[in-house]
């Protein structure tokens, strides 16, 4: 008996790693979870030593067996209330960067929820394959009440003998060690060293268990920092290994001087923090495989099908900054919030945000599924959003305005004010079917149309607003009253432009269009001078170049951006995953390019001008590209080139500088009929600095702008939400976006690269996987935008703010007159901050009060100023009371989460 003091503990766990689509569309995937599931309860019957079994950490997997199985549901209630399944936390295994951090909160959410209508959840934030890991999950886990993290990548595990060095943040000479966020939270992490497969199909025989357990045991010694050794019997869609038992029995006979468990995650865990060394290693910040060859960061799925991603965060915003904020303050102390709705579509979201999913990295009917996952999530927000907004407009009083007035609605749903030069549609008049054969009253509304006269905008004091008239138009329309049948209609709708400026957090007001007798002077002022071809207003001085590049002035410093607005294509002969350019490394850019400059607006509110280059691109790269592919040659290997056919590609870009705003913003377009090759929008910053900071998840995340000695990849590809920074002492410039997460930075002058569009025909990884839809082909639109600030900090997370209020528009509806509580000119809540960045406000998952959650963009404390706090208390993600040092005060870095009640 006295040997069994110190004996190491093998704890085998059995698993299956659950991509619920990559290689194979998901149903392929989810017919063999079925097989899985189905041998997995027949196994608790038969095996009563079979511990447990991890469900890889994410709910869904029962959701997805059910649907098959209906039947089996009482036995998986038993199972997991027993402990044979362990599962939860999470809904999806997600992709951490690629996904908004309000994504991540509901992936957490749902989880728990999920988890709590079984049994318990594992206690363990479990990210296995994603592609790197977040800066802040250390705080994000304590948020969400999770007790330890396992991951698979991003860290460089260094061996038993290898020194590691102070300077060395993402190496450990342990599978286990501490991970601390920027905010110094602190969680215990395992790696998963030798893969989270390392005790997959464990031999039975002896001969070849002895080889099996030697090797495995060996690996395990290596990494491990206690005498508890984690064996992972699974892999990715591994099948249950229903022998393990007997397996096990095997290898104890080998080995008496180990003791070989069957084992689940809770008791791996608590075993191994009991005996936890005091050199465990610690980690900092977000974990991308800073220390490895640059290879297989995988960060270039970033990048891949860029129409996943830019979806992806249109959905995330009709959410989380439209549906749900419009929904709290219509619904404001009421059980009339769509709780279940909304959870519906959130759900439809994350079941799009697994990593092979949203990463692009899957097949093309894989792809394609989600498109119309991505439309369903989306329409069910619209619909949501349009409810609450009429809700909120039936509560505010129009009554002042004059009775043939039209007034409608305008609604900041973000956190931050918002600047903006809006269209707003308004309908004029109307003739109901009812009163009319549908062409007579057609005919009606042109007449009326023919016969309009001048207009003007009002406040509620009568005031008149600066507007331009852009068009009216004359369609069908209809009515789908709550209580009564459908109502169809013609109707005259006109449409305005005006300048929104300055409308504070959650705020909205009203205004009117209404008839006037008086002509309207036109108002002289204009942005731009197409002599000079010069785009100016207070804050910035833009000249456009014969080649389509622009020279900007931010009046502000005082400091010239040269070369800005360059767009660079090169050769892609890589895949899903990794970018490899061609080995001609032929580049083609549009500075080398006439443009052609035409003026779609200039006046008093004001500029929009289109920038066209025709740039003459290789059609795709040569033939022996599809050599390579067919013969599954290492992406670091391959000699294709581009080819020799030219084509022309034509990229139209539209600026618009309004007369409020010291941001430049960027649309363009082009139809892609070229294969293989990447183009991306370069801004040449030439300031001196050695570090970036981009958006990541509840994270302004500082990154180096050099890469490590061991880093082998040309390219050093970066995730980002909403924009990227480089500053230095004096200022700096914010590139924000909608929907493209990958970036560069170029050692040329501290290039801002980022990436529009890459274009591969296939996924990569183990095998040759064709995907003619990775190609992108066709018609696309990308945004983005150019912001400068001065030295201030204030200066330069206001251009964050912006880059973050870029992506929701202020909304708007039209309403009738009628009286209401809540004033024509007011706010939900007042909210002043400028580092807080909000991502949420939500009804409380039981109704009682609301929640808004944010984070400190900065590594300096700050504080949050709102009517809100008085009545306010702190909570956790899964909306728990989570008590803070102070309401008001914010750590540097910290995650905010508010519920209060009015
Ligand atoms: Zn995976």
């Amino acid at each position: 008996m006295e040997k069994i003091i110190g004996k190491k503990k093998v704890f085998v766990i059995s698993h299956s790693h659950w991509d619920r689509e990559w290689y194979m569309a998901y149903e392929q995937h989810h017919m063999r979870l079925v097989k899985l599931m189905d041998d997995l309860l027949d196994l608790f019957n038969k095996e009563p030593r079979f511990n447990s079994f991890h469900l890889d950490g994410q709910t869904i997997i029962l959701d997805d067996y059910l649907k098959v199985r209906p039947e089996r549901r009482s036995e998986v209630e038993k199972r997991v209330q027993e402990g044979k399944l362990r599962i939860g936390p999470f809904y999806i295994l997600q992709d951490d960067f690629l996904i908004s951090p309000e994504a991540n909160v509901r992936d957490m959410l749902i989880g728990n929820q999920e988890s709590k209508k079984w049994g318990n959840r594992v206690n363990l934030g479990y990210f296995p394959d994603t592609f790197g890991n977040m800066g802040q999950t250390p705080q994000m886990l304590k948020l969400a009440d999770l007790k330890y993290a396992a991951f698979g990548r991003g860290v460089k595990p260094t061996g038993l003998n290898n020194q590691v060095f102070d300077n060395e943040k993402y190496t450990s000479q342990y599978s286990e060690m501490w991970w601390q966020g920027p905010d110094n939270s602190k969680v215990l992490s395992v790696l998963f060293a030798n893969w989270y497969s390392n005790g997959n199909e464990i031999p039975i025989d002896k001969a070849e268990a002895k080889k099996f357990w030697d090797e495995k045991l060996a690996d395990a010694e290596k990494y491990a920092s206690t005498d508890n050794l984690l064996m992972m019997n699974g892999v990715d869609h591994q099948p249950v290994q229903k022998n393990v038992i007997q397996a096990l029995d095997v290898a104890q006979e080998l080995y008496p001087d180990y003791e070989f468990i069957h084992s689940n995650f809770d008791d791996y865990l608590q075993a191994v923090s009991k005996s936890i060394p005091k050199d465990l290693g610690k980690i900092n910040g977000e974990l991308t495989s800073q220390e490895t060859d640059g290879w297989y960061t995988l960060a270039n799925t970033s990048s891949s099908r860029v129409y996943l991603k830019q979806e992806n965060t249109k959905v995330e915003r009709e959410l989380e900054n439209i549906a749900e904020p419009l929904s709290t303050m219509a619904y404001n102390g009421t059980t009339d919030y769509p709780h279940d709705q909304l959870r519906y579509a959130w759900k439809m979201l994350l079941q799009n945000n697994p990593h092979d999913s949203i990463c692009g990295c899957s097949v093309d009917d894989v792809h394609r599924e989600m498109m119309t996952r991505f439309a369903k999530a989306k329409e069910v927000g619209k619909f949501v959003a349009r409810d609450a907004i009429a809700t909120l407009a039936n509560q505010i009083n129009t009554s002042k305005f004059p009775q043939d007035s039209k007034p409608f609605i305008l609604v900041n749903t973000n956190g931050h004010e918002k600047t903006e030069m809006k269209t707003v549609e308004i309908e004029w008049e109307r003739a109901l079917f009812a009163d009319g054969k549908p062409e007579d009253q057609y005919e009606a509304m042109k007449q009326a149309q023919n016969d309009l006269s001048e207009f003007k905008v009002i406040d509620q004091t009568g005031r008149e607003v600066p507007f331009d008239f852009v068009s009216s138009d004359v369609r069908f329309g209809y009515d789908l009253p709550k209580d009564k049948f459908r109502i169809p209609y013609m109707a005259l709708y006109i449409t305005i432009q005006l300048n929104l400026t300055a409308m504070p957090a959650f705020s909205w007001k009203v205004l009117a269009l209404s008839k006037t007798n008086q002509i309207r002077k036109p108002e002289v002022k204009q942005y731009y001078d197409a002599d000079e071809r010069i785009l100016e207003n207070n804050w910035l001085r833009v000249s456009i170049k014969d080649n389509g590049s622009l020279n900007i002035l931010d009046k502000k410093t005082n400091r010239e951006y040269d070369n800005q607005l360059i767009f660079e294509d090169t050769g892609d002969i890589g895949n899903e995953y990794i970018y490899r350019q061609s080995v001609d490394q032929k580049t083609v850019l549009s500075s080398d390019i006439q443009a052609k400059i035409k003026v779609l607006q200039n006046n008093f509110l004001g500029a929009k001008i289109q920038i066209q280059q025709t740039m003459m691109l290789p059609e795709s790269a040569d033939a022996r590209l599809e050599y390579e592919r067919q013969a599954v040659i290492d992406i670091t290997q391959r000699k294709a080139k581009r080819s020799d056919k030219l084509v022309p590609l034509t990229i139209t870009t539209v600026i618009t500088l309004s007369k409020n705003a010291d941001q430049l913003k960027f649309k363009t377009s082009f139809n892609n009929q070229m294969k293989d090759h990447r183009m991306r929008v370069l801004f040449r910053t030439n300031l001196k600095s050695n570090y970036n900071s981009a958006d990541s998840i509840f994270e302004t995340v500082k990154r180096s702008n050099h890469v490590s000695d061991s880093w082998k990849n040309p390219t050093n590809p970066q995730h980002q939400q909403n924009f990227v920074n480089i500053c230095d002492d004096q200022g700096g410039v914010t590139i924000g976006n909608l929907g493209l997460n990958e970036y560069e930075i170029l050692p040329d002058n501290n290039t801002i690269a980022l990436t529009l569009l890459c274009s591969v025909g296939e996924m990569g990884d183990w095998g040759y996987f064709g995907t003619p839809d990775a190609q992108c082909l066709g018609k696309f639109t990308f945004e983005y935008s150019i912001a400068f600030h001065d030295q201030s900090i204030m200066s330069q997370t206001e251009t964050y703010q912006q880059a973050k209020t870029n992506q929701v528009s202020i909304q708007s509806i039209q309403t009738s007159i009628h009286t209401g509580k809540r004033k024509p000119e007011s706010a939900f809540m007042t909210l002043k901050s400028d580092s807080f960045a909000v991502t949420s406000l939500k009804q409380a998952e039981n109704s009682s009060g609301n929640i808004l959650r944010g984070y400190n963009l900065t590594q300096n404390e700050s504080s949050v100023d709102s009517n809100i706090l008085s009545k306010a208390k702190t909570v956790n993600f899964i909306e728990e009371d989570y008590p803070t040092k102070s309401l008001n005060m914010l750590e540097p870095a910290e995650i905010k989460t508010y519920k209060f009640s009015f």
